[in-house]
């Protein structure tokens, strides 16, 4: 079997899929995007092309291994994006070549569905109580949001309490019925983030996400031994080589890396695999569409140490296009009272509406990241 194509769909609200092409007829989708970088994924892809034709897409760990280390400059968020998109198309592909989930072919399914939450509240945290129990009216019994918005480096006490009242009121009205992770998205620098984990204890947390920025592994490795609440990190951290330190200096005790920003399901597994050597639960990142969705959910499959799937059905940035759009009616993504079942179909066990992303890349998009600033000018973390 010989890959005979590569194509990218650039689809609304702020994706890229991949399609490979094998002369067999058998196909393999992938989600190969970098969220405001879409057309320097679909660039980077169009340079692997000429690498990726004519190979054979069942050698998947030596077509990882080859684009990883063959460039000499290897890691990074555009490279590990687009091996990821790669990696799930071949996954697909090598599924339904042997009419089997890809989680058979990994060592079979230690579950067959993984809890999963909601996002709630948009960029800046609002109508939480609202959104929280529209959530729970649907079946899910956990929620995550954004705790703040813009927030200086030291800030005032002002803003603290108005962050804390805007939880504690959330908590107050849902009761212990709901589990909430808070997510503080990198906004939060070293002298913040320990008042407000303090402020927030009391709150139980199921977990605090990237309570600083991903590049302060050190720092984060000290604030968890500061508090009970569990750390989480790993959205932009692009490989195994970058988890080593969050083990090493057991920085966190969840790590949520995404599929399609880490190298794949191949990738996530052994990040997944690595994590529970150190007792560290698994949360895979997806604030993206249904393919990258299904990536995660072969991941979950086969991590024991799998306890909740992010998904972005609804989230704030889904606009012109959201997750089940872009499957068939009985596309193979399933939630049922809270829990997304594990597809059973043969590859990454979804069934995407070709038809609709053809359509929605001849819009294509622009999508970019908002810019924030503080109120004395200068750039705030978004
Ligand atoms: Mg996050």
């Amino acid at each position: 079997m010989k890959i005979t194509d590569v194509t990218t769909y650039t689809v609304a609200p702020r994706w890229l899929f991949l399609k490979i092409t094998t002369d067999t007829g058998f196909t393999g989708w992938g989600e190969a995007v970098l969220e405001g970088h879409a057309a320097t994924m679909a660039a980077k892809l169009e340079e692997l092309r000429e690498f990726l034709l004519g190979r054979n897409p069942l050698h998947i760990e030596d077509t990882w291994q080859a684009i990883y280390r063959n460039g000499c400059y290897r890691g990074g968020p555009i490279l590990m994006s687009a091996i990821s998109g790669i990696d799930m198309a071949l996954w697909d592909i090598k599924g339904k070549y042997y009419d089997a989930p890809v989680h058979a072919l990994l060592g079979g399914p230690v579950r067959d569905k993984v809890r999963s939450y909601r996002w709630i509240g948009g960029d800046r945290p609002g109508n939480l109580i609202e959104s929280a129990k529209a959530v729970m009216d649907e079946g899910f019994d956990a929620v995550k949001f954004n705790v703040c918005s813009e927030l200086q480096i030291v800030d005032t006490n002002r803003k603290i309490d108005g962050i804390v009242a805007q939880v504690h009121a959330l908590r107050e009205a849902v009761g212990q019925s709901l589990d909430l992770a808070f997510d503080f998205h990198g906004r939060v620098h070293a002298p913040m983030a320990k008042v407000l984990l303090k402020e927030l204890e009391p709150l139980r947390p199921i977990f605090v996400e990237d309570a600083v920025v991903s590049a302060q592994v050190d720092t984060m490795a000290d604030l968890a031994r500061y508090t009970s609440i569990p750390l989480c990190i790993g959205e932009r951290l692009h490989s195994r080589y970058d988890f080593k330190r969050v083990f090493e200096t057991r920085a966190a005790s969840v790590i949520n890396p995404d599929p399609a920003h880490v190298g794949g399901i191949s990738e996530t597994v052994r990040i997944g695999t690595m994590a529970e050597a150190y007792d560290v639960a698994l949360a895979p990142h997806c604030p993206l569409g249904p393919i990258a969705l299904a990536a995660c959910l072969q991941v979950d499959a086969v991590c024991h140490n799998a306890f909740i799937q992010e998904q972005s059905i609804g989230i704030h940035y889904n606009e012109g296009g959201d997750v089940l759009d872009y499957v068939t009616a009985d596309g193979g993504l399933e939630i049922v009272d809270g829990f997304l079942k594990i597809p059973s179909r043969p590859g990454l066990g979804i069934e995407v509406n070709e038809a609709f992303v053809i359509e929605q890349a001849a819009r294509g998009h622009a999508w970019r990241a908002p810019v924030w600033r503080h109120d004395d000018g200068s750039i705030a973390e978004w």
